[in-house]
């Protein structure tokens, strides 16, 4: 976490700063010598609304998609859990989603893959001001786009990657993971480390979670909610934010059934 934080030092001091109108020449094609380079030996953080994109593109259970093709790296200063995705074993280590032709999931790649060779920076997290926010260019130098003709405004290159549902639900993630409670040297304990990765990242087991154990006697949900979580990941993910920030921050974005939690904790008593 440290090189990152140097990282984020170095963008925020030195890096040029871009905004929506500003202009740079860029272009990604298979006639690029380097086409397919960048896509090993690299690590690329994913949000929740990736994993979604990705797993429900391969048909597959959150569950299964982050055992397959992701790592939980654990630092000693990190506050919550984060989620990086897993290359191969081999000595190219390349993302298992690359081919010949390019990326085989290329409607449904990640944010960071999306937004290259943009990188979006907020110094202050704190009091946060739209002028403090903007983007920069990260030259990476196997990358040969640089050298193509075609222009674009920081603004066109977000439209033409369809980035603005990934920002939508990034700005939600920050909700909890940017969180004050987590200013200074506070970090999640154990559990509730559980309960934000349960809902960010494995997000079908969250569901199982919600419909098939007392949750929602528990708690007082709105039932068109519950009609919604039901198959809709997204709806289920905001839905979860709610959970989270009641559960781990202590906001009251849930009401608690009382009349049923005193029953079933009567009735483990008893059990007891
Ligand atoms: S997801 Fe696609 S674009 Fe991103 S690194 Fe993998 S192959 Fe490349
Ligand atoms: S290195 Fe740059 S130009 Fe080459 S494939 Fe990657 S993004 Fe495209």
């Amino acid at each position: 976490m440290d090189e990152i934080d140097n990282l984020k030092k170095t963008i925020l001091n030195e890096y040029p700063r871009l905004h929506a109108r500003d202009k740079f020449k860029f272009a990604c094609h298979p006639g690029v010598e380097c086409f397919n380079e960048c896509c090993s030996d690299v690590n690329i953080f994913l949000t929740p609304y990736d994993i979604i994109r990705m797993k429900n593109r391969l048909g597959i259970d959150s569950r299964e998609f982050l055992k397959k093709y992701t790592l939980t790296p654990i630092e000693k200063s990190q506050k919550h859990p984060v989620v990086m995705m897993k290359m191969t074993e081999d000595e190219k280590k390349r993302c298992h989603f690359v081919t010949e032709e390019g990326c085989s999931i290329y409607s449904d790649r990640p944010w960071p893959c999306r937004m290259y060779p943009l990188g979006f920076a907020s110094p202050s997290d704190k009091n946060k001001k739209d002028e403090d926010e903007f983007y920069f260019l990260m030259k990476e130098d196997v990358c040969k786009g640089f050298e193509e003709d075609r222009e674009w405004t920081v603004e066109d290159w977000m439209n033409d990657q369809e980035v603005r549902e990934y920002n939508e639900l990034g700005e939600l993630f920050k909700e909890v993971s940017l969180h004050p409670y987590l200013e200074g040297a506070r970090e999640l304990p154990p559990e509730k480390m559980e309960m934000f990765y349960l809902v960010c990242y494995d997000i079908d087991t969250f569901r199982r979670f919600v419909l098939e154990s007392s949750f929602l006697d528990r708690f007082e949900v709105e039932k068109d909610i519950i009609d919604k979580i039901r198959e809709d990941d997204v709806e289920l993910f905001k839905f979860g934010i709610r959970w989270l920030k009641f559960s781990l921050y202590g906001e009251p974005t849930m009401k608690i059934n009382q009349q049923a939690t005193d029953k079933i904790k009567g009735e483990t008593k008893k059990q007891a």
